[in-house]
């Protein structure tokens, strides 16, 4: 019998290190970024080409590496940062694993130039999974850097699951903010595409912050700082009145380094409880500083999922802290939140011509309303069959003398097929042959616009609203970037913006239907709810975006409908094709069967 355990080629060891270590453009970034921040570097830029798939550049002005230390490097656990085990214990670099980047070289085309201070030439090293095609001496300036071309190009089933850019790009600024925020003090800037991004001075945290998150923030940012013998707790937390419905804004930080912690977490929840409505997660900066043995940053091989030693205080810590600032500056409740101080009235020329202001919203406007150039008669008419059949037989079987409503007074409905009844300002009621009928009105309505959405795409139709004064809007350096991107994108469906210099927009019209909702409001928020919906859900970015415009335009839970606008509702919606679903997949409505309901009787 022939032994049959072989030991794996380096290869596919790295191969299968990878996995754990890098996921997406993303991992790549977060691990060479965090390098140039070990060997010292004060300047980091980065260039991608679509969004890391392509290419990943890291250009730093660290340290540098010798000839050697530059091969060396790509070896699986070759790491300048340990040397035994007991310095495990005592962490002060990002990275200390030495794998990040063996697990690279793995899956990837990689190069390196890197040169240190006083030596005359430097070294270039290129690798291609984990296979060196060559080094030599080179001309380049101090510090190192990487390049990182078509990631997974060796291991097609895990290029196939990248999503789309736009979605990478995300993931990559995401990385990017954690580790700008943990080093104020290094100048980052990054590239996509050749378009700025970022770019990021050397600053104080809080100029950091606004630097990353854009000029509103500033009045939004309450300095927290407390320390006890466990911890250090420093920072900042956004008031109540700037917290948003989607992650995004929730950062910890340990030992300078980024963390996940969801009981952590909790304890800010608990400090906003009562403050904020339910769906908004309070937004923050904090930075926590406890001795290095009393944490252990090793229990997960991307170093984001840490253990304190002493959880339970660090978590009674933080919640009286946020507590005592929130208390402090006195935050009041703030219950507008579809307000925003970050829009910005424009600025009146001495030639501008002044005229009694008009409201620009139409006031006559009627939600339910969507006629005009939706080219629905042709659908109206398909569908009248499954809309009907809804309620054919059930006039002739079931309409019996009711004896509590059959009053025979005057205004009586005259057939109770059509009554229609709201509940709990939230489910429409409405009898159907085969029982009763709940319909979610704010999940009906997205359905209904949405398909309207999609028709004027389709018909090249869309309907813009002019403002009477374009609205300059401010955005974050990232909400600029995905603005560009997907500025045609929001021209078909209605909005008419341009560029309004610096970090500003200016919006000229919106598509009639968003109510009577602020656009420039309803704008930030579709670019933030972009950023934050998984792609798989639409076939395109459009389809994506109609969808959040509907769920941002359609009417709300609570609010009281009359009997016309609930007819009319319900009619609209059996005049769509897909009646059952929203645009996200949830169900609209759900029929109790007579079966069901006489089986409580
Ligand atoms: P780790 O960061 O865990 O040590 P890596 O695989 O990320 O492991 O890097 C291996 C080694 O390569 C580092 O310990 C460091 O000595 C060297 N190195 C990597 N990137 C740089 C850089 N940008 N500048 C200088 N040295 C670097
Ligand atoms: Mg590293």
């Amino acid at each position: 019998m022939t032994d049959i355990i072989r030991l794996l080629p380096d290869s596919v060891a790295n191969q299968i290190a990878a996995g754990e270590v890098i996921q997406r453009p993303a991992s790549v970034l977060k691990e060479l970024v965090e390098n140039a921040i070990d060997a010292g570097a004060t300047a980091i830029d980065i260039y991608l080409k679509d969004a890391g798939k392509t290419q990943i550049q890291v250009i730093d002005n660290g340290c540098g590496m010798s000839e050697t230390d530059a091969r060396l490097a790509f070896e699986r656990h070759a790491t300048s940062k340990i040397r035994e085990s007991k310095d495990l214990f005592s962490i002060h670099t990002l990275g200390f694993r030495g794998e990040a980047l063996a697990s690279i070289a793995a899956v990837a085309e990689v190069q390196v130039r890197s040169k240190r201070i006083g030596d005359e030439l430097g070294t270039q090293v290129d690798i291609a999974a984990t296979q060196v095609n060559g080094q030599a001496p080179v001309q380049c300036p101090d510090g190192t850097t990487f390049t990182v071309k078509n990631l997974f190009y060796n291991v097609p089933v895990r290029r196939k699951f990248l999503k789309s850019d736009s979605t990478e790009l995300n993931h990559i600024l995401n990385e990017f903010k954690r580790i700008a925020l943990a080093c104020e003090q290094v100048s980052f800037s990054i590239f996509n595409n050749r378009t700025e991004i970022y770019r990021l001075p050397a600053a104080n945290l809080r100029q950091r912050i606004i630097h990353l998150f854009g000029n509103p923030m500033k009045q939004h940012l309450l300095s927290i700082e407390t320390e006890t013998t466990l911890v250090k707790v420093g920072g900042f937390i956004i008031k109540p009145d700037y917290a948003k419905k989607s992650f995004g804004e929730q950062f910890f930080f340990a030992n300078g380094r980024f963390i996940r912690h969801p009981y952590l977490h909790k304890a800010i929840m608990q400090a906003y409880a009562g403050i904020l409505p339910a769906e908004y997660i309070p937004g923050y900066f904090i930075y926590l500083e406890v001795p290095s043995e009393s944490i252990d940053i090793n229990i997960h091989p991307t170093k984001t999922e840490v253990k304190f030693e002493d959880e339970q205080a660090i978590y009674q810590i933080m919640l009286s802290s946020v507590k005592q600032v929130l208390g402090k500056f006195n935050v009041v409740p703030s219950l507008d939140f579809e307000t925003d101080n970050s829009i910005q009235i424009p600025v009146l020329r001495p030639d501008t011509k002044i005229s009694t202001p008009q409201i620009a919203f139409d006031d006559s406007y009627n939600p339910f309303d969507t006629s005009g150039n939706y080219r629905q008669e042709q659908r109206e008419r398909n569908n009248l069959h499954n809309w009907e059949s809804l309620y054919t037989g059930f006039e002739n079987e079931n309409r019996q003398p009711d004896i509590f409503t059959d009053t025979g007074a005057e205004n009586e409905p005259a057939s109770t097929a059509n009554a229609h009844f709201q509940l709990k300002g939230k489910y429409i009621l409405t009898p159907v042959k085969s029982g009763l009928m709940l319909i979610d009105q704010k999940r009906a309505h997205e359905r209904i616009l949405f398909e309207q959405y999609m028709a004027q795409i389709v018909n090249h139709s869309s309907a813009s609203q002019q403002n009477l004064f374009p609205e300059a809007v401010e955005l974050s350096p990232d909400e600029l970037a995905l603005w560009s991107e997907l500025r045609d994108d929001f021209a078909v469906l209605g909005f008419d913006i341009g560029p309004g210099g610096g970090q500003k927009v200016n919006i000229y019209g919106h598509p009639g239907e968003t109510g009577n909702k602020n656009p420039g409001v309803v704008f930030r928020k579709l670019l933030d709810d972009f950023r934050h919906t998984e792609t798989d859900l639409f076939e395109s970015r459009r389809e994506r975006l109609a969808a959040l415009l509907a769920q941002e335009s359609a009417i709300r839970y609570n609010q009281p409908l009359t009997v016309e606008e609930i007819g009319h509702l319900v009619e609209k919606l059996f005049t769509c094709a897909m009646p059952n679903y929203s645009p996200t997949g949830k169900p609209v409505m759900h029929i109790l069967k007579m079966e069901e309901i006489e089986g409580y009787f």
